[in-house]
């Protein structure tokens, strides 16, 4: 593309993932030029939205609004779930984020979201009910309890989600440059966005553009800025996902007079497999997560425990679990589980080696063993799983519903899911910290728009997606992520389109 003419488009969207390809698409419904600026290979492309387990949180009323989404692709007869209301997701928001969430931009995304989904759907992404995360088999039950606002994933998980919207990219006419990194944004003297400087394969050039929409991801994959902005010991931990998200276009924002906003020192960080490669790998993508922590007993280096395993179902506890584990010495726990709990395992847990033995006292021994390097307590950790066993009530042990049944006199306290380490075989899996993505960003407006410290948009500047701040504090409801990038990343295409036009 020589041609100064065909350098010039009416929409630019830098990134490649759910959030810059919704944008894309909605902009070019709209019948804006658009082009894609992936700072990935082809072979790499997709960034963490290729990763995920394509898990979108969204309202519903039963199963009668699942069942046009998931169109024949599943079984309805084989799966229970309870509604979803506009009130339950915003009351999610406000619970795991301890009240801070953005109320407009909660609104925004919860009211959309049923909607973003059907017209996902109606785009070609093809959808069924997710029981690999969250989801409950009851022994002898015929049917799979799906979670609670996390019922619906993309068939074939994100993989098959990033694929699907490259071919709607691609048979839209939308071009994608890869290895093409954005760097610095363009304005005119008035102000407006006129264009974006990238660094390609031709070396370094300025794209023109009507409005420009920001979809590049958090900065978790930058140990500078991890360092600067969570913390110091935040820069050794791993990866789950893309190694691209490093938070240029978030400085070049910044740069251009975009609000920061949100929680800069927090993300989502959750357990995951100690031998995790540093950087996600597209063989593995999520199958290294390790969230079935709520049915296990979890003890760090020193024997001890420290936390509440039983909280709350995971979907609403593990992207804040990282953090808890970072605190543990060799930021390292294992996750204890019996004969009893063993069935409840994620089938993902299969991609670990645990430490398997038929007493207490063996498992000790084979810990030491393999993590003697570690110094690990082994006379601590067998007299907190006595302490344990001995504070574990009586009552019915049910993983479909907050059960109660719980210890009483430990610090801290299992307050669901409790029950004694006393069925041989045993099994300790080991965890570490997995950094998902940030939470603080760039602020937009409900119409997805940046906007200033005065609260003005930049005229032709929209984000959406991970880099977008606002919307998640301390913690995160599982599944809103990309429904986040969704909802925004149309609005944001939408908008731009229009306002490129004038
Ligand atoms: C293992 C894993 C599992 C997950 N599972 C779920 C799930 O099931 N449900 C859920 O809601 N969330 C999940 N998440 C969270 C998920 O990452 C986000 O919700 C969502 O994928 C983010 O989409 P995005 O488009 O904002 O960012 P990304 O998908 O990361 O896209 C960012 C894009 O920007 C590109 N880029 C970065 N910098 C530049 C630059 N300077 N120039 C050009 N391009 C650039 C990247 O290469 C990439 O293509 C998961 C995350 C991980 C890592």
């Amino acid at each position: 593309m020589q041609d100064a003419e065909r350098e010039a488009f009416d929409v630019i969207v830098v990134g490649a993932g759910n959030a810059a390809f919704t944008a894309a698409l909605a902009a070019r419904a709209e019948g804006a030029r658009v082009l894609v600026l992936e700072k990935a290979s082809q072979k790499l492309r997709g960034g963490n939205t290729r990763f995920t387990g394509g898990i979108f949180r969204c309202t519903y009323n039963g199963l009668v609004d699942l069942i046009p989404i998931v169109r024949g692709n599943d079984n309805p007869e084989t799966v229970t779930l309870d509604p979803y209301t506009r009130a339950d997701f915003l009351k999610d928001l406000e619970r795991v984020t301890g009240g801070r969430a953005d109320p407009a931009l909660s609104g925004v995304l919860v009211d959309r979201s049923y909607e973003t989904v059907r017209w996902l759907a109606d785009l070609g992404v093809v959808w069924e009910f997710n029981r690999a995360v969250g989801a409950v088999t009851l022994a002898g039950a015929a049917k799979v309890k799906l979670p609670f606002g996390g019922a619906l994933r993309v068939k074939g998980e994100g993989v098959v989600l990033s694929s699907t919207l490259f071919r709607l990219a691609e048979e839209a006419d939308i071009p994608i440059r890869y290895e093409t990194q954005a760097q610095r944004i363009i304005t005119a003297p008035d102000g407006r966005v006129a264009g974006v400087e990238v660094r390609g394969p031709e070396g370094a050039r300025v794209l023109n553009c009507g409005a420009l929409v920001l979809a590049s991801g958090g900065f978790q994959a930058n140990p500078e800025m991890r360092t600067a902005y969570l913390g110091p010991n935040w820069s050794l931990v791993k990866v789950r996902g893309t190694r691209f998200n490093t938070g240029e276009m978030t400085r070049a924002a910044l740069a251009t007079g975009a609000q920061g906003y949100g929680e800069w020192s927090g993300c989502h960080a959750t357990p995951i497999d100690a031998d995790a490669p540093t950087y996600g790998e597209l063989r593995l993508t999520d199958k290294t997560n390790r969230l079935s922590y709520p049915f296990s007993v979890m003890v760090n280096l020193d024997g001890d425990r420290f936390v509440d395993e039983g909280e709350d179902f995971n979907l609403y506890t593990y992207a804040k679990m990282g953090r808890e584990i970072l605190q543990q010495r060799s930021a390292t726990t294992f996750q204890i589980f019996d004969r009893k709990t063993l069935p409840l395992l994620e089938t993902r847990y299969n991609t670990g080696t645990p430490v398997t033995a038929e007493s207490l006292i063996e498992l000790a021994d084979r810990l030491a063993e393999r993590y003697g390097s570690l110094s690990f307590r082994k006379a601590d950790f067998l007299k907190t799983l006595e302490a344990y066993n001995a504070a574990v009530q009586e009552g019915v042990f049910n993983p479909d519903t907050l059960d109660g049944k719980r210890t009483v006199g430990l610090r801290p306290d299992k307050t669901n899911w409790a029950t004694r380490l006393d069925a041989p075989p045993f099994q300790a899996y080991a965890a570490t910290v997995g950094i998902t993505f940030t939470f603080g960003g760039i602020r937009i407006n409900a119409d997805a728009a940046v906007v200033d410290y005065l609260e003005r948009p930049i005229p032709g500047l929209f984000a959406t997606g991970e880099m977008t701040g606002g919307f998640f504090y301390l913690n995160y409801p599982g599944g809103a992520g990309l429904m986040r990038g969704a909802v925004f990343g149309r609005i944001a295409g939408t908008n731009a389109a229009r306002c490129a036009r004038g």
